[in-house]
């Protein structure tokens, strides 16, 4: 089926309008609707909330965003536990002093 150009609907029977350039491309509109934004309006569907392309862009927005939230809370908490396992290596090379008693010698 014939999808939309701009809202990406699929084509119903006795809807819409077929546009023929002259390069013999064939583009389709569901609606006046889809029409007049793309052609007379000028608009990137992309921006436009109601349309397929919209829906897209903004799951893929959001799953990239939510891919790089957790990429960088994993980058934090190996941070983190690198600083306390260093903490602990520290700890335990240092050893305690003794306490030396210092007797003065007449
Ligand atoms: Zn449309």
């Amino acid at each position: 089926m014939v999808k939309c150009i701009f809202c990406g609907k699929e084509e119903s029977p006795h809807r819409g309008l077929h546009l023929i350039k002259n390069d013999g491309s064939i583009s389709y509109y569901c609606s006046s609707k889809c029409r007049h934004n793309s052609i007379k309006l000028g608009r990137d569907s992309r921006k436009v909330r109601w349309t397929e392309a919209y829906r897209i862009t903004r799951t893929k927005v959001k799953e990239s965003i939510q891919k790089q939230k957790k990429i960088a809370d994993d980058k934090a908490n190996a941070v983190k536990e690198a600083a306390k396992e260093t903490k602990k290596e520290v700890k335990s090379e240092v050893k305690p002093i003794k306490k030396v008693s210092v007797q003065k010698i007449k």
